[in-house]
């Protein structure tokens, strides 16, 4: 049984739910729940922890931690993907790829926590003023399943490297890797005590009274859109910073002298990995007219070689969904594309045969000739559900790329440079990848535009979101 992680005990008593692992219906584990006085226990010390002068202005000593913590976790990186293939269902290989890059970001994050950088001015005669990165305080991060470690580990870690204190809420659905991480923080490394505390739990209450307690000065959220209208209101009653990552309906846009033989594995590993549970999928895919024809074709061929399967199983290329409810959503999204015109090119159906009876399968799908204003093409689905539309020149396939309230990430598949960066900048994308897909490094800034969020991660200004600029002015004689 997982216990929640306070003030640096782990604690056993409070109610439990069981993870399920959704390849097979069978229970992983059991965690133990949160409640809200852990949450004010939980605040009191995390504010505690932030004032000691030693951890908020020793970047040497953060560095050092972020650095441990990163060799510990790359030491037990096996049993970890192991564990998060087991309560999440994605595919070994993804979930080793998740850990990794978990490493590197404490990494980076490790070498940010020596470069904060503030300003010196001269003000006048013997008037001067610094500008002075501060920690924000106690930072709250309510992360979703998806991505479950790395995700936190994205904000957590320059969030640490700025000198703040945290409070976790992880996802019921997969909370257990994120609890592993944790009880595997560095002893080496002297830390104040109430540094870090993971509490599972709903989103009502833990989440809300997370977001809602007046000591915790900002709330990192990474999840659905609608969640993050909710926490984004709740924060505003409290005037507290919060950043948002949210939702996605991502389009891919192919010329007719795109890099096809390179381009199509990498779109559709885009397309269903993660089974389509990722912010970043690659949900559209916009071919111009001239070459629509092979690229269906090709495309198709290809999903059709996916291996559906169990994660941990060594052959498996595509996992099953979160929960049946996911499974319930990717039919509707499906039903609602085939009401609207569409027609299913391949999969489009649930997938119950040998292994997958018991678990929370949908087969990979394509589906064309659904409109530009269809919900299955405007909504995230969250599945492996994708609409394959054709357009005929440059300005169509960005105004239909651009149609929908997101603005997460997107891509464009053509030799013709030019054009590629033309589109690039006319596309309303935190992220726009030009003849490849998924590509996100600790060093580039990331995050959406409109609906799919607030803020950036990763990078320096990832890092800079984690601090408030206190100005000190001095008049010397
Ligand atoms: P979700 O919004 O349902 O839940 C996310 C987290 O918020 C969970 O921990 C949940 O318990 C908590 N929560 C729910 N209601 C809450 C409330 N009222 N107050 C406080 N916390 C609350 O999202 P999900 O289903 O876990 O994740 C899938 C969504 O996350 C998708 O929309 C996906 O696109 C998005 N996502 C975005 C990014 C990104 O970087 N932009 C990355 C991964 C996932």
């Amino acid at each position: 049984m997982y216990q929640k992680f306070i003030n640096g005990d782990w604690i056993s008593t409070g109610d439990t739910t069981e993870v399920i692992d959704p390849a097979t219906g069978q229970q992983v584990d059991k965690v133990v729940l949160g409640t809200v006085e852990d949450v004010n226990r939980a605040v009191e010390a995390a504010q505690q922890a932030v004032r000691i002068r030693k951890w908020r202005e020793n970047g040497v000593l953060r560095a050092e931690f972020l650095w441990c913590w990163a060799d510990r976790i790359k030491q037990d990186r096996h049993r970890l993907a192991t564990l998060l293939t087991r309560e999440n269902g994605k595919v070994m290989a993804e979930a080793e790829r998740e850990i990794l890059a978990t490493v590197d970001t404490l990494k980076f994050a490790a070498g940010q926590a020596r470069q904060l950088e503030g300003r010196s001015l001269t003000l006048g005669s013997g008037m001067y003023g610094e500008v002075i990165p501060e920690p924000l305080g106690v930072v709250g991060f309510i992360i979703p399943w998806n991505w479950p470690v790395l995700l936190l580990v994205r904000e957590l870690a320059p969030a640490l490297a700025a000198g703040n204190s945290a409070i976790i809420k992880p996802a019921l659905l997969a909370p257990l890797t994120v609890l592993e991480i944790c009880r595997d923080l560095p002893d080496t490394v002297v830390v104040p005590r109430g540094l870090i505390h993971v509490i599972p739990g709903e989103g009502v209450p833990i989440g809300e009274a997370i977001v809602s307690h007046r000591h915790v000065a900002a709330v990192s959220f990474t999840g659905s859109t609608q969640t993050g209208q909710r926490i984004g209101e709740l924060a505003a009653r409290g005037i507290k910073k919060v950043l948002l990552e949210l939702g996605g309906k991502s389009s891919s846009i192919i010329f007719p002298d795109a890099p096809l033989e390179r381009m199509i594995p990498v779109l559709v590993q885009g397309m269903y990995g993660s089974s389509g549970q990722n912010c970043m999928a690659a949900s559209r895919i916009l071919v111009h007219d001239a070459i629509y024809n092979a690229v269906r074709d090709k495309l198709v061929e290809t999903i059709a070689s996916l291996r559906v399967g169990p994660g941990l199983a060594a052959d498996t290329t595509m996992g099953p969904l979160i929960t049946e409810h996911q499974v319930a959503v990717s039919q509707e999204a499906v039903n609602a594309g085939v009401r609207d015109g569409g027609r299913v090119l391949i999969g489009g159906q649930r997938m119950t045969g040998g292994v997958l009876k018991d678990g929370f399968f949908f087969a990979p799908t394509l589906i064309e000739n659904v409109p530009c204003t269809s919900s299955m093409v405007q909504h995230e689905i969250f599945g492996p559900v994708v609409s394959l539309e054709r357009f005929q020149d440059e300005d169509a396939a960005i105004t239909f790329a651009n149609s929908t309230a997101y603005g997460l990430v997107s891509s464009v598949w053509t030799r013709d440079h030019d054009r590629a960066v033309r589109v690039a900048r006319q596309l309303e994308t935190g992220t726009v990848w030009i003849n490849t897909y998924q590509k996100t490094f600790a060093e580039a800034e990331s995050g959406g535009m409109k609906s799919s969020g607030l803020g950036r991660s990763r990078g320096k200004a990832g890092l800079y979101e984690y601090t408030e600029l206190k100005n000190v002015v001095s008049e010397v004689l």
